[in-house]
């Protein structure tokens, strides 16, 4: 029997319960899933063979918060903390965002992702809809939903309008899929916050939500709730196993009980949170009391691209500095970045690790890059050597859609356009 797609002379990194690593393997993919990780030769015939010349096989990256047509705002806002960004971007967003300013953003959002690695997304913005039609085509796993704000937001929703709107919108979406996106507790008032969580359990949707940001968010929060950002998503019915806490920088002593509780995960997004000065996040301690903690990359008008692996090595260096190296291990760095990423989205059942059973989501390192020789430990060097650039292949659910470093899903050079044309627009806007 030949099978689809035979991955050769590969270093595997598993991300399995025991981080088993694998050199001289061989990964099987057939109907979209893996159907073999084996040291035994040899390969069985396939359609089509990848030799990975030994290169390390690991599992597509899982980027747990972004909003991915802010691309379109790239590097607009450098050299602010978060109030002067949002000052400056909010208007901007009034401006120019709809339905096809938001597709074009989010294409390019798209093709960024895949081309470094990232294979699943959970996206926070408004217009979703042509997001999900541009991700279906190009082959990204994208998990979002209707976000919700207490002022009508770019897309001119009012709240109740847009309480009646993701409700039908959600029963639309599969199951797996589904999600609601309170943007913060400081852009919603209780009452608000309560009926969306009524929503959430009623279609059984996750909970994307930002949490904890900064320092300026406590002081506003306390102001409005009179409590913390995430003692409030508690009495909202907010915080629970299925809430994905975007950032979490700024939380006491008894928020992080509540979280670890609750069993709330958290999506860390240490490239945002350093250059907006928004704080270091305590993930060693997050990590010791039990919570489940992802990465992100937050938008990139704010961290200014989408790079998992920035992410993860920023998630290490920072708390090296406060704890001492080694504060967040190699092993612990490569895990939030694919399962535990996978298991904040609630998809760790299908992707996330490179074991049989799952579904086909992978990413193949250049085995030749200067860079990434000598490999003494692969988990090492996938944490603390590999980049964007060393990405040759990528599979989602079986399908090759980066071919020896080419995004093949996707017409690149029309995702560059698309942005490059709104560029007057979007000047006019922010000037
Ligand atoms: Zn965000």
């Amino acid at each position: 029997m030949t099978v689809d797609l035979a991955i050769t002379n590969a270093i595997v990194v598993t991300v399995d319960t025991d981080s088993t690593i694998l050199r001289n393997a061989t990964v099987v993919v057939d109907g979209g899933a893996i159907t073999a990780v084996t040291t035994a030769p040899p390969p069985p015939a396939a359609k089509r063979t990848i030799d990975a010349v030994g290169g390390i096989v690991l599992p597509g990256l899982v980027n747990t918060h972004a909003h991915l047509a802010m691309t379109m705002f790239r590097g607009l806002a450098d050299d602010m903390d978060l109030a002067s960004f949002l000052a400056r971007l909010l208007p901007a967003e009034g401006h120019v965002l709809s339905a096809e300013t938001v597709a074009a953003g989010a294409t390019l959002g798209i093709a960024e992702c895949l081309r470094g690695g990232i294979t699943s997304v959970l996206d926070m913005y408004f217009f979703p809809e042509p997001t999900d039609e541009v991700a279906r085509r190009a082959g990204l796993r994208l998990h979002h939903g209707p976000v919700f704000v207490e002022f009508p937001g770019a897309d001119g929703r009012r709240f109740d309008d847009r309480m009646t709107w993701a409700a039908e919108r959600l029963a639309a979406t599969e199951p797996g899929r589904r999600w609601v996106c309170p943007h913060s507790t400081y852009l919603l008032d209780e009452h608000q916050l309560g009926r969306v969580a009524d929503l959430a359990a009623e279609v059984g949707a996750r909970v994307h939500v930002h949490a904890a940001e900064t320092a300026t968010e406590l002081r506003q929060v306390d102001e409005r709730h009179r409590r913390s950002p995430v003692e409030v998503l508690r009495d909202a019915g907010l915080l629970g196993p299925t809430t994905v806490l975007a950032h979490a920088v700024h939380l006491s002593d008894e928020d992080m009980g509540l979280v670890a509780a609750t069993g709330a995960a958290v999506a860390h997004c240490p490239a945002s949170n350093h250059k907006l000065a928004s704080g270091v996040a305590r993930i060693p301690e997050l990590l010791a009391m039990g919570v489940p903690v992802a990465l992100g990359t937050d938008g990139a008008a704010s961290a200014n691209d989408l790079d998992l692996w920035m992410a993860m090595r920023l998630a290490s260096y920072a708390q090296s500095v406060r704890h001492g190296a080694g504060a967040v291990p190699v092993d612990a760095l490569v895990r939030m970045a694919t399962i535990d990423g996978a298991r904040a989205l609630g998809i760790a059942h299908l992707v996330g690790s490179v074991e049989v059973g799952k579904r086909a989501d992978l990413v193949v390192l250049d085995g030749r890059a200067p860079s990434l020789t000598p490999n003494y430990d692969p988990a090492s060097t996938v944490a603390y050597a590999a980049g964007r650039g060393d990405v040759r292949w990528v599979l989602v659910d079986g399908r090759v859609v980066v071919d020896d470093g080419v995004l093949t899903s996707m017409d690149v050079a029309e995702a560059v356009a698309g942005v490059a044309r709104l560029r007057p627009r979007i000047e006019a806007a922010v000037s």
